[in-house]
């Protein structure tokens, strides 16, 4: 932890190495001279970040459709996607640049792995979620996705099952899930595929929060990483706010906190925490 008095900001703030590669990519492009650089999806879910990356005319796009000008680049962003919507791309016939993390690649390999040899594929994790569509797509059709300790109490028994998770769900919550699945499974392989980027913020929040008056959670509010992190704190601290700038702190509760611990999701980039580190500190004196 880095930090003065009362006032600590997590080591672990800031972009995740999948999520700083997928930005440095696309503004690589940008100063090659590329246009237009479409991403599939938003490139991280941060609004600060993407209407900056939109004014250097970087278009989200949500379709392959709206990609209209095929002199352009397209992106795939670090959640990564299926192995058939990589082919429909791949034939397009526009230049693919894939951001796809390495840590997210590791899952499919190990998804894959296992489905080739006959496994059932359980991945935890939100099934909505851009990368756990991604991921279904290695399953060979034979994947659920479970969201919940209950959801897994209702699973059917599995002959051969390889269990995975979503890079960034909670490592207790994953585990509880896979020993669940494994008591109801003549085979179990349990892959831990939360990333290491992940159980770093994780540790160091859960050593954190618990001994802090408040916690200021900063990212966006679309961001599942970041609402993850929040109700983690939330678990271990009764004060917990989620900002996404120092606009939205009601100083008051700044005033009233002693020890304040401020952190991040894996899509915050460090100038807006050490913009929200700066507002707390000149409220609390120290600059
Ligand atoms: S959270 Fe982990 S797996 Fe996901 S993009 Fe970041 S580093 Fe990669």
């Amino acid at each position: 932890m880095s930090g003065k008095d009362n006032i600590i900001i997590a080591k672990s703030a800031g972009f995740c190495p999948g999520v700083k590669r997928a930005i440095e990519c696309v503004l690589e492009l940008e100063a090659q001279g590329h246009k237009p650089i479409y991403t599939l999806g938003p490139l991280i879910h941060n609004k600060q970040v993407t209407d900056s990356l939109e004014a250097k005319g970087i278009k989200e796009i949500e379709s392959l459709e709206e990609a209209k000008d095929k002199n352009g680049v397209l992106v795939i962003r670090a959640h990564g996607i299926t192995p058939a919507f990589q082919k429909e791309i791949m034939d397009y016939g526009m230049k693919v640049v894939d951001a796809t993390c390495l840590l997210v690649k590791k899952v499919h390999n190990v998804i894959e792995e296992y489905a080739k040899k006959g496994y059932d594929t359980v991945i935890v994790g939100d099934s909505k979620h851009a990368e756990v569509i991604g991921l279904m797509g290695y399953t060979q059709n034979k994947g659920i996705v479970v969201g919940s300790i209950e959801e897994a109490q209702h699973l059917p028994h599995f002959e051969k099952v390889n269990v995975v998770s979503q890079t960034t769900q909670k490592e207790a919550t994953f585990l509880e899930i896979a020993n669940i699945i494994k008591q109801k499974s003549k085979i179990c392989n349990i892959s831990n595929t939360i990333c290491q980027p992940t159980k770093q913020r994780q540790t160091e929040t859960t050593k954190c929060a618990k001994d802090a008056d408040l916690v200021v959670v900063v990212g966006g509010h679309h961001s599942a990483n970041t609402a993850r992190l929040a109700k983690l704190c939330s678990d271990l601290c009764k004060n917990v706010i989620h900002v996404e700038t120092s606009k939205d702190i009601e100083p008051q509760i700044i005033v009233n906190s002693k020890k304040i611990f401020i952190t991040a999701g894996a899509s915050t980039p460090i100038s807006l925490v050490e913009e929200v580190a700066n507002y707390i500190k000149t409220l609390k004196g120290e600059k």
